[in-house]
């Protein structure tokens, strides 16, 4: 393998090279350092500092010189600027953290990377920078992101690589495009409604959102806690499975709603055969399939569905009767936690402060208003509106009922069914400003990916052919608690019989 092709090796293969040292971690980030480069006109970027990816790689080099045997060491990976980071800047795309510095890295990017003292080595995955991403994560199309590119000399909107008139999906946006366009072997994701599986899904690449509590919030700029989840995203399930594998674990100290339950290595059942898993069932919901899907969209997931029954699965039909009700539950319940999380950033303890003000009142309003994206002040209007007095009972009280009833829905379906699978969003990628001035559009959108999101449950994306325009277009597998395992085998099956995780888009 020479350098020129090294951005074409999957992560296992590179962990291998590097592990058998036919290539150093050194050569292995420049190589995507200067692809990033060349490629910033995609604007998947929102910070790279040279000197502490090459200073990561040097120490990766120097534990692969001692054999030490870390899964992913010298791998060079980006994380989504959602996770705080040590050695590079940390904005959730917003302006009001322009300039921060984490005195710490967050649990994921810890595990995945160089560890941290009282977590032991990390995987030693390198980090090559940090992705564009929706601001706070509120976004279906990447277009919320408001901070210019640090390092860099880009525009703001990140681009499809399939179509750069068209939005890369969001929040993670920046992860998806990255990968796609092979600037990264993988990278991190976050998804609090949908946004690993919807860009994956744009981008034509693979990614997984967990059990909500498998992966540790800790360093994760908070949007909806109870929603929040980090995960990897890479072009196969079986690069998924590998991060996967040192992401997840037990945080208790850190998070709360951490899951103690221990690691799992998720690639150990990656091979095993569908029809060892007594003919796999595949519930298909009725309510995933309406009409507001679109035709091309939904001629590649029959397709998909066909070559799953040729694999020995069998489809059984099946209701999630409250998929419609899934909108506006998370589009009260995501803005409701938001209000409250996104309270600290006051201009006083982080965050942008006003040049400009007359008094303490003066210099809140004036710093939040300055520092906050049109997007982000609208759901903190939303979320502190329905949980004021009097309307509390009214809306969110009422959100979080259903909350609970779309979860039971999904438990009374996996009675029928091993895993769920459906479309991740009704269309392909559209076009850059293609929703013009209507949040709504964007929100309505998200139907397929939010129930899961409510109920807490593992869902994936992995591509499954091409619609409209030639933009990929993603299947979703959605499992019951814990059962990433099976979803990454069922994935990476269909990807041993298939190659659409191995596209590339044109001039990448
Ligand atoms: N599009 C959804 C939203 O805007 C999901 C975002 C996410 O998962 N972070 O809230």
């Amino acid at each position: 393998m020479t350098g020129t092709d090294l951005h074409q090796l999957s992560v296992a293969e590179l962990a291998a090279q590097l592990r058998q040292k036919k290539v150093s971690a050194v050569e292995a980030a420049q190589h995507f350092l200067k692809r990033i480069h060349t490629h910033q006109g995609l604007a998947a970027f929102l910070a790279l500092d040279e000197e502490a990816t090459l200073a990561q790689a040097r120490a990766a080099d120097a534990r692969l010189a001692a054999g030490d045997t870390a899964p992913l060491l010298g791998v060079p990976i980006a994380h989504k600027d959602i996770f705080v980071t040590r050695d590079f800047p940390s904005t959730a795309g917003s302006k009001m953290l322009t300039g921060y510095r984490s005195p710490f890295d967050a649990t994921v990017v810890a595990r995945l990377g160089q560890g941290a003292p009282d977590q032991g080595p990390g995987a030693g995955a390198v980090t090559l920078g940090k992705l564009s991403c929706d601001e706070f994560a509120m976004g279906s199309s990447n277009e919320a992101v408001a901070v210019p590119a640090v390092g860099l000399s880009m525009p703001t909107q990140v681009k499809n690589p399939w179509d750069s008139t068209r939005v890369p999906g969001g929040s993670s946006g920046g992860s998806a495009a990255a990968i796609a366009a092979r600037l990264a072997p993988a990278a991190t994701g976050t998804d609090t409604g949908g946004s690993i599986r919807q860009p994956a899904s744009f981008c034509g690449i693979t990614g997984i959102k967990p059990t909500y509590g498998r992966a540790s919030r800790y360093g994760m700029i908070a949007y909806a806690s109870s929603l929040d989840q980090a995960g990897p995203m890479a072009r196969s399930a079986e690069d998924c499975a590998l991060l996967l594998s040192a992401l997840c674990g037990p945080d208790l100290d850190r998070d709360s709603t951490s899951l103690d339950i221990p690691g799992e290595d998720f690639s150990r059942g990656l091979n095993d055969k569908l029809d060892g898993l007594q003919n796999l069932r595949i519930g298909i919901p009725k309510e995933f399939f309406g009409a507001g899907l679109a035709a091309d969209v939904r001629a590649a997931i029959d397709t998909a569905l066909k070559q799953y029954e040729q694999l020995g699965a069998k489809l059984v039909e099946i209701s999630l009767p409250r998929t419609e009700l899934a909108i506006p539950v998370y589009y009260i319940i995501a803005p409701a936690e938001a209000s409250s999380n996104l309270s600290r950033f006051d201009g006083v303890k982080f965050g942008h402060r006003a040049a400009n003000y007359t008094d303490l009142l003066d210099m809140y309003k004036k710093s939040r208003s300055e520092g906050f994206g049109d997007e982000v002040q609208r759901r903190i209007m939303i979320g502190t509106y329905v949980l004021s007095h009097g309307y509390y009972d009214a809306y969110y009280l009422q959100a979080q009922k259903i909350r609970r009833m779309i979860a039971d829905d999904f438990q009374n379906a996996f009675q029928q069914c091993d895993v769920i699978a459906g479309p991740v969003a009704p269309t392909v990628a559209w076009k850059i400003g293609g929703h013009g001035d209507d949040p709504v559009a964007d929100y309505l959108a998200d139907i397929y990916t939010l129930p899961g999101s409510l109920a807490g449950l593992p869902g994936m994306s992995l591509p499954v052919g091409f619609g409209e325009g030639g933009l990929p277009v993603g299947m979703q597998l959605i499992g019951n608690y814990l059962q990433e395992a099976r979803l990454l085998n069922a994935a990476h099956r269909y990807q041993q019989a298939t190659d659409f995780h191995l596209r590339t888009p044109a001039g990448f």
